[in-house]
């Protein structure tokens, strides 16, 4: 699968290998050279590493943060298994429409959105905003299944609008535990680790991704 990396300008792909941290703060660009692989492993797709209003943030006032190739959307990754052509996206963020399409251009699968998974790390703004797009007035998905911890899916049940998106069927939601691992399919699994942060609404997690070979 060829790697796209122009005008597509924060989006990089690598192997199962290294990925940024999945963060609030706001930190500078952990760029990789896309990694020699296998044509069917999985991968990571890089779709964003801002902080969660992204950058600039709204409000910036205009001046060079507003130069195009200085943007960055708020952190997400992708995994993506070319072997059973799957997708899972590890946050939700405000910029899940231009992520989403990120990701259908580099790894595009049938369906809408084409996504096995939603991973969620926590219930700060950049990290789940983006699941709107998954509801009723956008995407009208069915049982996209995402994946938070114990507090964070009592959030996401018991606050609209996310609870619209519940009862909708639009997401359903599976709960995970702190070191538990999941397969997310016969070949990837995840863990789930507790780290601290400021856990207002909910938990917070980092992830453990293995694929056959390497781990992020
Ligand atoms: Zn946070």
């Amino acid at each position: 699968m060829p790697v796209r990396s122009e005008p597509i300008t924060s989006l990089l792909t690598a192997a199962l290998l290294a990925a940024p941290a999945a963060s609030c703060d706001t930190g500078a660009d952990a760029r990789r050279a896309p990694a020699a692989r296998p044509a069917d492993a999985p991968y990571v797709v890089v779709l964003g590493i801002g902080q969660d209003g992204g950058y600039p943030q709204a409000g910036t006032k205009p001046g060079d943060a507003w130069a195009p190739e200085r943007r960055r959307h708020a952190t997400s990754i992708a995994v993506v298994d070319p072997r059973a052509g799957e997708r899972w996206l590890f946050e939700a963020t405000p910029d899940f429409r231009d992520q989403l399409h990120a990701l259908d251009r580099v790894a595009p699968v049938e369906g809408v959105p084409g996504l096995a998974g939603v991973l969620l790390t926590h219930a700060h703004v950049g990290h789940y905003a983006g699941l709107i797009h998954l509801g009723h007035e956008v995407i009208a998905a069915r049982a996209v299944p995402v994946y938070a911890m114990p507090r964070m899916r009592e959030f996401l049940s018991a606050n609209g609008p996310w609870d619209q998106l519940v009862r909708f069927g639009n997401i359903e939601l599976r709960t995970l535990d702190d070191g538990v691992g999941i397969a997310l399919n016969d070949r990837i699994r995840v863990t789930p680790f507790r780290v601290p942060h400021r856990d207002e609404y909910s938990e917070t997690v980092g992830f453990r991704i293995q694929g056959p070979r390497r781990t992020v």
